[in-house]
C-alpha cells in the first residue's frame, strides 16, 4: 500500500513530481531524486519540508541506472527526464525488477518523430516478470486518456469523435519560451499535423488548420491541429472511434517566432560543422531559450486541458467536455513551478499510488486508457488537479 518511488529527472516536471510525493508520506514513504546535474536534485530537495535522498545519474547509461536502483532499491520508478531516455530506464527495470512510469512516449536522439511501438515491443518482458511499465502518464497524454475511457465507460456505447483541447494561456513576459523542455517541445511542432479519420492517418501542413474556442476561465483562443502521441494509444485502444484530432494553442508571436527558427534551420537535429566543431541547431536552440523550470514564479494565467467527445448512448446523439483548470500562480505557491509543469507532473505520482495501493497494478505494458478510470479520477481532486464535466458543448467536428 506504501513504498520507496525513485523519480528520474530534475527538471521542470520532475521539480512537480517531487515535490507532490513529498506531500503524501503515507504512500511515499522514501524519495530519492536523481538526474544528471546533482545540483538541480538538491536545489529541489531544499525546498521539502521532508528529507529525501538525490543522486548523480546519467540514464543513457544501464549500468549507473542499475546501480542507483541497486543502491535505493525503490518500489516504483518514475521517468521525468527525457523521452530519450525511456527505454534504458525501462531495461534498467527489468534487471532490478522495479515498477516502471514515464509521462512521454520514447524518441530517438537522431531522429524527429514518436511512436509508441517500441515501447510496447516490452510488453512479454514486463509480464514475464509480473512487473508494470506504465507509458504516458502526465496530462496529455495521460489525464486526457483517462477521460476518454470514463467517457466510453460512463456516457457513450461508443464515442465517434474525439478532439481534444490544450490551452495554456500563461503569460511569463519574455518574448519566447517553451512550455516543457524546449528540445521535446520545438520537435513536436516541427513535423506535419496528423488525424485520425476514417481508419487511416491524415496528413496535412504543419499548423495549417485553425479554430477557435472560447476556454472557461480563460476566454476564446486560436487553436491548431498538431499531432500529439495519445492518437495514437486512444485510437489502438477505443473500439469505433472515427476521428480523433488534437488541437493546441499559439498566440500569433509564438507561431511567427516558430517559422522564423524553423526557416532559418534553428529545429533541426542535422548536426552542421562551426569553426571545427560539430554542433547540433537545436540543441544550440534549446541552449539559449529559458529553462521551463526557471518560468514559475512569472507566469500568470491559467492551462485548460481537456477532451470533447460525440458519440451515441441509446442510439442517440451525445456530447460531453472533460477538462481541468490550473492557475499558474496558484501552482507556483504551492510548488514553486508553472502549470503546464504541474499539470505533467502530478499524474505520474496518481499513476504511481494507484500502481502501490494495487489498484491500477497489472503485468505487463500499459497507456492509460486500458485502465479502470475510477480511482484514477477519484484521485485528481486530492492530488491538486480537479476536474469538471459538461453535456452539450457545441465543437465542430468537421474537418
Ligand atoms: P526539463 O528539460 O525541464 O527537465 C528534464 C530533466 O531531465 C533535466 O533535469 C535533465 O538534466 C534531466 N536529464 C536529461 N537527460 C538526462 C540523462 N541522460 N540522465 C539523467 N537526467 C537527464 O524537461 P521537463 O521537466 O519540461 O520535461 C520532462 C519530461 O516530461 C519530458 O519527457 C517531457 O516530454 C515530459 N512532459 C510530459 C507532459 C505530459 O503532459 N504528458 C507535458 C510536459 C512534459 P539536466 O538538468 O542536467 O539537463
Amino acid at each position: 500500500m506504501k513504498g520507496k518511488v525513485l523519480v528520474i529527472g530534475a527538471g521542470a516536471v520532475g521539480q512537480v513530481t517531487t515535490q507532490k510525493c513529498a506531500q503524501f508520506p503515507e504512500i511515499f514513504t522514501e524519495i530519492c531524486l536523481a538526474s544528471r546535474t546533482k545540483f538541480k536534485c538538491d536545489v529541489i530537495a531544499a525546498q521539502l519540508s521532508r528529507k529525501i535522498a538525490t543522486a548523480e545519474v546519467d540514464a543513457d547509461k544501464i549500468e549507473q541506472v542499475v546501480a542507483l536502483i541497486n543502491k535505493f532499491k525503490p518500489d516504483i520508478l518514475i521517468n521525468v527526464a527525457l523521452p530519450y531516455q525511456n527505454l534504458v530506464i525501462m531495461d534498467a527495470c527489468l534487471e532490478t525488477g522495479v515498477d516502471y512510469i514515464d509521462t512521454a512516449c520514447y524518441e530517438a536522439y537522431d531522429a524527429k518523430g514518436f511512436s509508441y511501438k517500441e515501447q510496447w515491443q516490452y510488453y512479454d518482458k514486463f509480464k514475464a516478470k509480473n512487473l508494470m511499465a506504465l507509458l504516458g502518464c502526465g496530462f496529455d497524454p495521460g489525464v486526457t486518456n483517462v477521460f476518454v475511457k470514463y467517457g466510453l465507460e460512463k456516457h457513450f456505447d461508443e464515442i465517434e469523435y474525439l478532439d481534444i483541447l490544450d490551452c495554456n494561456a500563461g503569460d511569463h513576459g519574455l518574448p519566447f519560451a517553451t512550455n516543457f523542455n524546449p528540445e521535446i517541445n520545438l520537435r513536436e511542432l516541427d513535423q506535419p499535423g496528423f488525424y485520425y479519420k476514417d481508419g487511416k492517418w491524415v496528413e496535412i501542413p504543419s499548423l495549417s488548420m485553425k479554430r477557435d474556442f472560447a476556454f472557461e476561465q480563460v476566454g476564446v483562443k486560436d487553436i491548431y491541429l498538431i499531432y500529439h502521441e495519445e492518437l495514437e494509444t486512444i485510437t489502438k485502444h477505443i473500439p469505433n472511434i472515427k476521428q480523433a484530432r488534437f488541437w493546441m494553442t499559439f498566440s500569433d508571436s509564438y507561431i511567427q517566432y516558430l517559422n522564423v527558427f524553423r526557416n532559418i534551420g534553428l529545429t533541426s537535429i542535422e548536426a552542421i560543422d562551426f569553426e571545427g566543431q560539430k554542433i547540433v541547431p537545436l540543441q544550440f536552440l534549446k541552449a539559449l531559450l529559458p529553462e521551463p523550470s526557471t518560468l514559475g514564479e512569472r507566469t500568470k494565467g491559467k492551462t485548460n486541458i481537456g477532451c470533447i467527445m460525440q458519440g451515441k448512448k441509446d442510439g442517440k446523439i451525445k456530447t460531453l467536455y472533460l477538462y481541468q483548470i490550473c492557475d499558474h500562480q496558484d501552482c507556483y505557491k504551492e510548488v514553486k513551478s508553472q502549470g503546464v509543469a504541474y499539470t505533467a507532473g502530478v499524474p505520474p505520482v496518481i499513476g504511481a499510488a494507484l500502481i502501490l495501493q494495487n489498484k491500477w497494478r497489472m503485468s505487463g505494458v500499459f497507456n492509460c486508457e486500458e485502465l479502470n478510470p475510477m480511482p484514477f479520477l477519484n484521485f485528481m481532486g486530492k492530488f491538486g488537479l480537479p476536474w469538471k464535466e459538461l453535456e452539450g458543448v457545441e465543437f465542430d467536428i468537421r474537418i
